[in-house]
């Protein structure tokens, strides 16, 4: 037997790194190889120690095959290797493929979870994505592959609760599109709050009907999340 090293699948939160959890800065501290993508901020690339090898890696750049074998080789090194991802490594970030391989070729690891944007994005922006009042239920989606065959607006508009899309600047007009068509009243609040936590952090805030037209006019672009529900209205910046 070959001394094995050790993976940490780490969250590294929305972007601010004052937002890391504790553990995250520890693990990465003591890294000697950090495999991170590209939604990582800077501020907190920067704490990456001096002597560790930094990779970024990302599976629109590098296959994601490649970046497990790129994460295993290390391991098998014997190193301890941190892959760091933007928010939490399990919501839409490709954390749990990264787990599965790492189990099926026995390498050890530890997860620690991050702070998504999702539910940190909207606090941010004074938004309460649940209210007493207002809503009962969240759902987080991704707005990439969204087509009206793959997400049932219906039932989404049947909870009459927040609704949170995470990757849905590209497909902002066909998602508000799709909502509307499921009858959510078009003049129901949704705001798009861009770069959350950074420097620059800006809210576009409008109505499901009025949010394409306001985003293209400003020049919206990603990282962003759009939530769309009547907590909106709460929302102070
Ligand atoms: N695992 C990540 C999500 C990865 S998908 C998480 O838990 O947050 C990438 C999407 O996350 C982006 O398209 C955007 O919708 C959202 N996102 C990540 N960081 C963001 C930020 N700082 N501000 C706004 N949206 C962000």
């Amino acid at each position: 037997m070959t001394a094995t090293g050790k993976v940490y699948l780490i969250g590294a939160g929305p972007g601010d790194p004052e937002l890391l959890t504790i553990k995250a800065l520890k693990r990465i501290g003591e890294a000697q190889v950090v495999i991170y993508d590209r939604l990582v901020g800077q501020g907190v690339r920067d704490l990456i120690p001096e002597g560790a090898e930094r990779i970024e890696a990302f599976e629109r750049s590098a296959g994601q095959e490649e970046i497990n074998e790129l994460i295993a080789r290390n391991a098998r090194e014997g190193k301890r290797v941190v892959r760091l991802k933007g928010g939490d490594p399990f919501l839409f970030g490709r954390g749990g493929e990264e787990v599965q391989f790492l189990i099926q070729r026995g390498i050890e690891f530890e997860v620690v979870p991050g702070l998504t944007s999702a539910l940190s994005v909207p606090a941010l922006a004074g938004i309460p994505l649940t209210h007493r009042m207002l809503s009962s239920s969240v759902t987080i989606l991704t707005g990439q592959r969204a087509c009206e065959r793959e997400i049932n607006w219906k039932a989404l508009v049947d909870l009459e609760g927040t609704i949170v899309v995470l990757m849905g600047v590209q497909n902002l007009r066909k998602n508000m599109e799709g909502l509307e068509n499921a009858g959510l009243d078009p003049q129901t609040p949704a705001v798009l709050i861009e770069r959350g936590s950074l420097e620059g952090q800006r809210t576009l805030a409008s109505t499901i009907k009025e949010l394409p037209d306001l985003a293209e006019r400003e020049r919206a672009i990603p990282p962003a999340v759009v939530v769309v529900g009547e907590v909106v209205r709460l929302g102070y910046r």
